[in-house]
Formats: C-alpha cells, structure tokens, sequence
C-alpha cells in the first residue's frame, strides 16, 4: 500500500474555516433542523437578467471556445478601466495596469508566489479573510497578525509593528470596507498607509471586494483614489459581491503595473484566464446601471436593519455596518465565538460563524451574514432572544 504524505505546507493548515461549518450545518440539517443559515457571505440574491442573457449570447460564439489571453480580453479590460473612472474618477492604462482574475481570491491567493520569498513577511489584518495568511504560507512567507481591534475602529495599528518585522515585510494586506466586521476605513487612513509603504518598501494589496456593498448611500473610496496609492500597490475587485456572480469566477487586480506584472507572471505558469463568454457577460455587468445596483442595496438595507436593530433590541453588543453584508457582534460573556455559535445552532438552529475563524483576534465574536430574506432574518432574531 502506498503511502502518500501531504506536504508541509498542507500539514500545517489551520481547518478550513468554512469546512468545518459545512459539516456542522449538514449535521444540522440531517437532524431535521430548519436551519437559518447566516454563516457564509454567499449571496442568495440571483444574477441580474441582463448578466444572464449576455452570456447566453456569448456561450454561443466558437471564438469564445479557445483559450482566453492571460491578461484578459482587451475588452474586458477596457469595460474595467470604465467602471474605474465612472465610479472612482481614476484612469487605469487597460494594458498594463487591468489584470483579470478568476474571482478576487485567485489573485490573492497567488500575489505572495510574485513577491514573497521563504522567510519574507507579509502583513495581515486579523480577524480576516483566510486567503491573506494561506498565500503567504503557500508562497514560504511568515504572515504578521496585525489585530484589528474595536478600540481602534478595526484599523491595524501600524506603529505598533517592531521594525525588525518591517525589515522584512515585503507585501501588506488590506480590506475595506472590511469582512467580518464590516468597518470601513476613513481618509486619512489610507493617505497614511501609503506614506507608510513608501517609507517601508512595502507593497499594499488593498481587498475591496464590497466596495459596492454599502447603505445609506455613502459610497466607500477606493484605495487608488489616493495620490501616490498606485506607486504603491494595488486593489483587489471581485464581480462576486456587487452582481451577485460567486458562482461564475470573475475579479481583477489594477494598479501599480510592476505588481500587476509579477502578479500576471505567476498565472501565466499556472491558469489560462478567465473563459471569455464570462469574461463578456462581465463586461455587461460593469455596464449595469444604478437602479439595478440600488435595489440590491435596499433588499439588503432592509434585512440589515432588521437584524441590526433586532440583536441590539435583544442586548447583543454591535455596530450599525455602512458597508458589507455582515454584522460583527460580541457574543454574550459567558461563550466563547465557537461555543456560542454551537449554541445558537443546537438551541434555535441558527449559524452564525465564530470570530475565531478569522483569526485569534476574532475571538469574542459572532459574524452574521445578511444571506436570508427579511422574514427569515426576523424569525432568527425572536429564536436568538429565546437561546440567550
Ligand atoms: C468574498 C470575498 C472576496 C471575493 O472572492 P471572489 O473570489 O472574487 O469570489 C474577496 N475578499 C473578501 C474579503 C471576500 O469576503
């Protein structure tokens, strides 16, 4: 009998965050729970139509069938540097400065393998996406934890990090507005964060999955609407969120064209781009126009007030989200973040997701995702009252 080991690298992962939730939910379900599932940041909404339709129109084209170029369909692209400068007034070069990704976490994932040798840090906001801390350990690289904390409006706070570490921190993670606990960044954060990349040769890779995920209409900035930001670094845009397409694997990274460069170097040794009636839907997507954008907004402004006010009314401890579909509460002192998800689970089904699989800094905390109609929210609202 054969006898094959995983790798180190593979040894030494923490538990997939999202595994061990699944397990926990199917488990639930086998039970006969009527489960309320508000553990994962998938949205229930479908695709817009007009998304829908372009790519059955494009699916039928052969020219479609080939490979994709590595970079993306020039087109692409261009539908990209659009959006840019409509929404954040910066102008992008679609050449060299637009790179297509397959869903944001792909180029995440993968950013450490361009920059990042064995030994090299990278800085990494925590609690946080998982994908931050795993690349670097893919790539050989040692993440630093820099907490976010509620004191510091979860901002990391980077004058707390010893300077042997930045010596050699190669590469910073950022998130804003930020999953799991929905804080956004203010102005002077990000002009501060690239004074501080400059003075430390440090590359910023700036994560603004849900920089359209926002209520009350305050619009989040991007990172690169900063001067000097795209001497610096790059941002991170996922189709995912804002048009509701997880399911059909499409982002991309621009930018600082020497990151995008080495970025599109590793996957060009690796994927072979996006297929490109996606990649043509996707140019309808960033076409979409406001009103679309803006009812998804309000289904999702109304479900986060009511489970905003409902777990304050029920004395859960959190603040109102401006941005993101995610609520970050503090759970109850007498649990832990994973006894009291077990809890709310076991006792009135349903799941949240313990902070602590964010990172240690997590603990303390419960995300819930705005993933569930209203009605369902509510209804999970009186349920928590009961299991407190
Ligand atoms: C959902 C999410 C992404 C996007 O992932 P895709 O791969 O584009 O679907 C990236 N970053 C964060 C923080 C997210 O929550």
């Amino acid at each position: 009998m054969a006898n094959f080991e995983l790798a180190d690298r593979v040894k030494h992962l923490p538990p997939y965050l999202f595994a061990a939730i699944d397990k926990m939910k199917q488990d639930a379900v086998a039970k006969g729970i009527d489960l309320i599932d508000l553990s994962i940041g998938d949205p229930d909404i479908p695709t817009p139509d007009h998304i829908v339709t372009a790519m059955k129109q494009a699916v039928e084209k052969p020219a479609h069938h080939r490979y994709p170029s590595y970079e993306g369909m020039l087109s692409y692209r261009e539908a990209v540097a659009e959006w840019y400068r409509q929404r954040f007034n910066v102008a992008l070069d679609p050449k060299t400065e637009v790179l297509s990704l397959i869903g944001s976490k792909e180029g995440i994932g993968h950013i450490p393998l361009a920059f990042v040798n064995p030994g090299d840090v990278v800085l990494v906001p925590s609690p946080g996406y998982p994908v931050y801390p795993v690349g670097t350990m893919f790539a050989g690289g040692e993440p630093y934890i820099m907490p976010l904390k509620e004191e510091n409006a979860f901002l990391p706070d980077l004058s707390s990090i010893p300077s042997d570490i930045l010596k050699r921190a190669k590469l910073m993670f950022l998130n804003y507005p930020n999953n799991p606990t929905s804080a956004n960044a203010p102005v002077d954060f990000f002009k501060h964060v690239i004074e501080f990349a400059n003075k430390h040769n440090i590359i910023i890779c700036h994560d603004a999955a849900y920089s359209e995920m926002y209520y009350d209409n305050n619009k989040p900035k991007s990172f690169l609407e900063f001067e000097g930001a795209k001497e610096v670094g790059i941002e991170f845009h996922s189709l995912s969120k804002t048009y509701n397409m997880t399911g059909w694997r499409i982002g991309f990274a621009v930018g600082n064209k020497a990151v995008i460069s080495g970025l599109g170097k590793i996957k060009s040794n690796l994927d072979s781009g996006v297929f490109q009636a996606v990649q043509e839907a996707s140019i309808a997507a960033l076409k979409t126009d406001d009103s679309t954008l803006s009812n998804i907004r309000s289904i999702y402004q109304e479900r986060r007030d009511a489970m905003y006010e409902g777990l304050k009314t029920i004395g859960l401890s959190l603040n109102k989200p401006g941005a993101t579909f995610y609520l970050w509460a503090k759970v109850p002192a007498a649990f832990d973040s994973s006894g009291f998800v077990s809890h709310l689970l076991e006792k009135c089904g349903v799941l949240g997701t313990p902070g602590v699989g964010f990172g240690a800094p997590g603990e303390g905390y419960i995300r819930f995702a705005l993933t569930q109609p209203v009605s369902r929210i509510k209804e999970a609202v009186k349920r928590i009252e009961k299991a407190l």
